[in-house]
């Protein structure tokens, strides 16, 4: 093994281990959230589990569009809709009731009534029509250079949406990626889902598909379980505290 490939094992055996302490870590942060409702003292929950809210999670993109696609051919959509889906399971495990706008990649209107606006008019309907619904929308980004990485949570317009995605970014920022600068920042207006909704909603960027060692993270599974732990944590602890 020459030096190169010694260097690359490290860096491999590295970051295997950054992913077990982060799983390691987000065991933890669900297992003593769980233990707390379970055992806790029981203080009055701003939000029962009747009306703690319905999760409506957006993976982004899907059917005849992929959204971003990475230099290896990796597509955002299919991605976006892993994490959805770990997301989806993990929500039921906790008792949280949700919907989803999309449940695979098949498209949901035959490709030439295909529209991206009418496609996404019906997600925020989707949202609109949920009664108590919070929206968290998933997305991967990209650049047009190698080096912008990390994740960033984009909020809509109003103080619970900012509110949900603060604390998002910072959980995400704390459990997987401390060396992250990122802020959380509102959503720009363009963005149709985050202006086409009254509840709370935020779109996560969870890392870019231009930057390799971010794509790598985001292809295993297992960062994408943890991805799932940390959002499903963060829609707890904000329905669970709307006054921190
Ligand atoms: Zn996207």
């Amino acid at each position: 093994m020459n030096p190169k490939e010694q260097g690359k094992t490290a860096g491999l055996t590295f970051r295997r281990k950054r992913i077990l302490a982060t799983l390691a870590a987000v065991a933890l942060l669900l297992g003593s959230l769980w233990f707390a409702e379970a055992f806790g003292p029981k203080r009055t929950p701003a939000f029962s589990a009747a009306d703690r809210g319905i999760l409506v999670i957006d993976p982004g993109h899907g059917g005849i569009d992929g959204g971003a696609i990475a230099y290896n051919g990796v597509k955002e959509s299919e991605l976006n809709l892993s994490i959805a889906l770990k997301m989806q399971q993990l929500a039921a495990f906790y008792g949280i009731e949700t919907r989803m706008t999309r449940q695979d990649e098949s498209p949901r209107t035959e490709l030439d009534s295909y529209s991206e606006r009418e496609e996404l008019a019906y997600r925020a309907d989707l949202a609109e029509e949920t009664e108590n619904s919070v929206l968290i929308s998933i997305h991967q980004n990209f650049f047009l250079t190698s080096q912008p990485s990390g994740a960033q949570v984009l909020y809509g317009s109003g103080t619970e949406s900012r509110r949900l995605g603060e604390l998002t970014h910072r959980n995400l920022v704390e459990a997987l990626q401390p060396t992250n600068r990122r802020v959380a920042a509102p959503a720009p207006a363009e963005l149709y889902l985050t202006s086409h909704v009254s509840c709370p909603v935020i779109l996560v960027e969870c890392g870019f598909l231009s930057n390799l060692s971010d794509l790598q993270l985001l292809s295993d599974p297992r960062y994408q379980s943890a991805l799932a732990a940390v959002l499903i944590s963060s829609f707890l602890q904000y329905t669970n505290a709307p006054n921190l």
